[in-house]
């Protein structure tokens, strides 16, 4: 460049050709193989960026528990940590404290019993939280039997708890005991948790705000029997809690509910940071009431600082940056900041499912503790729910349709989850939207399949 003249190359440049003009834009993209050629990053992003628009927009994800939007200083705390690998402890002596700080505001927040030496870990999410909570009562257990000979460890929870419960049992060869839905009984009971356990259960689980339809599972029940049974047989048999939504939630909204380290069982603790946590996908958490409830043999240590971090996780390399974001979030919000963000939720859940209900086509079962509208159709129609998510789609609605698990998988329902940024805006336009779309299956289908009542067979005399 020389005395101020910019220099354009009449070749195009690389540096300053607009970037559609590129021939990477008229050309297949690589999609199978690695190319053996690069391609500038203004063209490479646009490329990946232009596929991703034919993802859904995550804002009208409603079936998801998973967090879509966060503050703009918690994303610039993200993007300034992205490098940072978190197992480093030794390079990131901070971020191993803000770690720690967070179990211990964690396990406050479960009611861990004043001066107990609780412990917990960041995961991946709450399905490696559960499978690492497990895996130390499976431990435990194993150690109690020692010198009695072998024995075949089982786990009693129900046909609606997560998929990563049945992933526990089948990767840790525990017997599964799976107690069964019913029609009108989406949830488990004492009763039934009470037939299936023996000196062999490794753990009970209980859930609170399961993905089928938000309801919490009775831990103070299961508790109480439990308790019962340590003191007639003998068997000390743990509860843990997978509290993935609920965890962030009741402890705000509804402080005096024991479900957690106050009931005597309960000895894990399992949250997802990245559903009513507020942070981006990624991030769970795992809490043990006491050090006794890890056994140590789980323990690896890594270096820090010259001396060595207890570590217990199945991964080794991970981002600190949901970490942090997490740590921003507590300090943002703090109690009350999380209440009112948790209330807003739960007041337009309840807008939600008040509207279904009083539309009279439609029967909202009950969860009122979490802020997830759970449906189903109230009358007999020809068309499913499944074909009202699908037309809902056309709007830009992702509203799933499922079946309940067994023995209730004949009830098709339909599910939202109310989000921090599901507005009362936006839920007064998915109402609208569901009933005109209801409304035009509804007519669609009657005049189909009994045309003398259509109001265009005027038309089609001859
Ligand atoms: C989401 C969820 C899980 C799985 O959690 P991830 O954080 O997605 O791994 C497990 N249990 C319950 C009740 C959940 O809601």
């Amino acid at each position: 460049m020389v005395s101020g003249k910019v220099e354009v190359s009449d070749t195009g440049g690389k540096g300053v050709s607009p970037t559609y003009s590129l021939r990477y834009f008229r050309e297949s993209v690589p999609k199978y193989e690695i190319p053996a050629e690069g391609m500038p990053a203004q063209a490479a992003y646009q490329l990946v960026h232009d596929e991703m628009n034919l993802d859904g927009n995550a804002a009208f994800d409603l079936g998801s528990f998973t967090t879509t939007w966060m503050e703009p200083e918690a994303e610039r705390l993200i993007m300034e940590n992205l490098g940072k690998n978190f197992i480093d402890r030794f390079e990131y002596p901070q971020t191993a404290e803000i770690h720690q700080r967070i179990v211990n505001m964690l396990a406050r927040l479960f009611n861990a019993p004043p001066g107990a030496a609780f412990c917990g870990t960041a995961t991946a999410g709450s399905s490696e939280a559960i499978q690492l909570g497990l895996l130390a009562h499976k431990w435990t257990w194993k150690k109690k039997r020692a010198g009695r000979g072998p024995g075949q460890p089982n786990i009693v929870f129900g046909a609606d708890a997560h998929v990563c419960w049945d992933k526990f049992a089948r990767y840790f060869e525990v017997e599964p005991r799976i107690i069964p839905m019913e029609k009108d009984r989406f949830i488990i009971d004492a009763a039934s948790v009470r037939t299936r356990i023996d000196e062999n259960t490794i753990a009970v689980g209980a859930v609170m705000g399961t993905t089928f339809t938000g309801a919490c599972e009775p831990v103070s029940e299961i508790n109480d029997l439990l308790v019962r049974v340590r003191e007639e047989k003998g068997w000390d048999i743990p509860i843990h809690v997978d509290a993935a939504s609920a965890g962030f939630v009741l402890p705000f909204t509804d402080p005096g509910r024991e479900w957690d380290f106050r009931l005597a069982q309960v000895r894990s603790i399992n949250v997802s940071g990245h559903k009513f946590g507020l942070v981006y996908p990624g991030l769970g958490w795992l809490i043990f009431k006491d050090r006794s409830d890890l056994p140590g043999d789980l323990v690896f240590y890594v270096n820090y600082l010259g001396d060595t971090m207890p570590t217990y996780t199945l991964n080794f390399s991970r981002g600190s940056d949901m970490i942090l974001a997490q740590y921003y979030n507590l300090l943002r919000l703090g109690r009350a900041g999380y209440r009112t963000v948790m209330d807003n939720c739960l007041a337009n859940a309840g807008y939600l499912a008040g509207r279904l209900d009083g539309s009279g086509k439609f029967e909202v079962l009950g969860a009122p503790d979490l802020p997830i509208v759970t449906f189903r159709f109230k009358e007999d129609t020809r068309f499913t729910p499944f074909e009202l998510a699908q037309k809902l789609r056309e709007r830009g609605w992702m509203l799933p349709a499922y079946n309940l698990p067994d023995n209730a998988g004949d009830i098709t329902v339909m599910r939202v989850v109310v989000r921090e940024t599901f507005s009362r805006d936006m839920a007064e336009n998915l109402f609208s939207d569901i009933m005109t779309v209801y409304n035009i299956l509804d007519r669609t289908e009657r005049e189909r399949l009994e045309p003398t009542i259509s109001p265009r067979r005027g038309h089609h005399t001859t």
